[in-house]
């Protein structure tokens, strides 16, 4: 059976992204865009070894993320020689070489990459070029097209003897990538197909495009309160003109109530009975809005923001229509979002049941986070 390594070069230092430190290893959503590369290739089954490349800086700490197994090899001042330091490393048949920056990477394309290498000895991934490319020096401008010109992108693989050929061949030369060096000194490589997800987190816009993903959250939550004489309604913050209003321990807001499970709810973290018990004398007739906000602020201490809330009131009695901008604006104001994130609808159940029989008043409500 053919083995298959892989080398992930992350000796770089990522200047162009402005981080403190190496672009690859700054936290997003609780992993750094190395782990994400490596774990791309796990994902895929493919890969029999794996050695990544690592600045003398950044050792220790690339070393603690990944299991004992991989191989950890010291980058040289260039790709070049890290990538040639990495060669010396590899036990497999096949060899892949791809950038520690490029998470994003499909099983489709390693497949594709391995089977390349295997029947060309080379092959490199690209992508046509969507956008006409133009040549710019010095002011003088040249059309180069768009027509059979592509980007180059990694992985790339080879036949690992004759990759390590083609290094010990280039010398201290410098070249653009593997593919080069291949093709100067061996041959033309065969193209596999790249994708237009595969790319490469260069700046620092990239990273928080692609950072984002998976960094929003949605809760639900719901609430009902009976209605009852002797008690101001409460809706959203808003006093609403009614023979009754609804029973509890605080105001009884159901609408601020659900809304702020669902806000704790998508953080993962416990209910409003749980942070605001109503045994507690300090929640006896507590304003809900500013329950809603305490959860906001318990989300905030986890790193998330809310962004928008959707919810639901269901009530036979009274009409809720004209009080809605009042609710959307006291939420909007509590949890500092814009109006236009906060969607309040109201209806009656149609005489059905417990609130048709106005006996009480039920709400449900999603609230969407995001890591801030
Ligand atoms: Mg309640």
């Amino acid at each position: 059976m053919t083995k298959v390594s892989v080398i992930i070069a992350a000796a770089g230092k990522g200047l162009r992204a402005g981080f403190e430190k190496n672009k690859l290893l700054v936290d997003f959503n609780g992993e750094n865009t190395l782990s994400r590369t490596f774990g791309a290739f796990v994902k895929s089954g493919l890969i029999d070894e794996y050695i990544v490349t690592a600045s003398s800086e950044d050792e220790a700490e690339i070393r603690a993320t990944f299991p004992s197994e991989v191989k950890i090899v010291a980058g040289g001042a260039t790709r070049t020689e890290s990538v040639k330091n990495a060669l010396g490393a590899v036990t497999g048949d096949i060899v892949l070489i791809h950038d520690g920056a490029r998470p994003f990477v499909t099983k489709e394309i390693i497949a594709d990459c391995i089977e390349g290498a295997k029947q060309n000895g080379g092959a490199i991934t690209a992508l046509p070029s969507r956008d006409t490319v133009l040549e710019n020096e010095n002011g003088k401008t040249e059309y180069l097209g768009k027509s059979g010109l592509y980007s180059v992108q990694t992985p790339q693989g080879f036949k690992t003897e004759l990759i390590r050929r083609a290094y010990e061949l280039a010398g201290d030369e410098a070249f653009n990538d593997d593919g080069e060096v291949f093709k100067r000194f061996i041959g033309e490589p065969a193209l596999v197909n790249g994708g237009a997800n595969n790319v490469k987190l260069t700046y620092k816009e990239d990273f928080e495009i692609f950072g984002a993903l998976g960094e929003y959250r949605t809760g639900t939550g719901f609430d009902c309160h009976k209605l009852v004489t002797g008690r101001k309604l409460i809706l959203g913050g808003a006093e609403i003109p009614h023979d009754k209003g609804l029973l509890g321990h605080s105001d009884a807001d159901a609408l601020c109530h659900a809304i702020t499970d669902a806000i704790l709810s998508a953080a993962a973290l416990r209910d409003i009975g749980y942070y605001f018990p109503d045994t507690d004398p300090a929640y006896k007739d507590a304003n809900s809005v500013e329950l809603m906000k305490k959860a906001a602020a318990l989300v905030a201490d986890k790193g998330y923001k809310v962004c928008s809330v959707s919810a639901c009131i269901m009530a036979d009695k009274p009409k809720l229509l004209k009080f809605v901008p009042e609710m959307v604006k006291n939420i909007a104001v509590a949890l500092d979002i814009p109006k236009e994130n906060v969607g309040i609808g109201a209806t009656t159940l149609e005489g059905l049941g417990f609130v048709g029989r106005e006996e009480g008043i039920c709400t449900r409500a999603a609230a969407t986070i995001r890591r801030s």
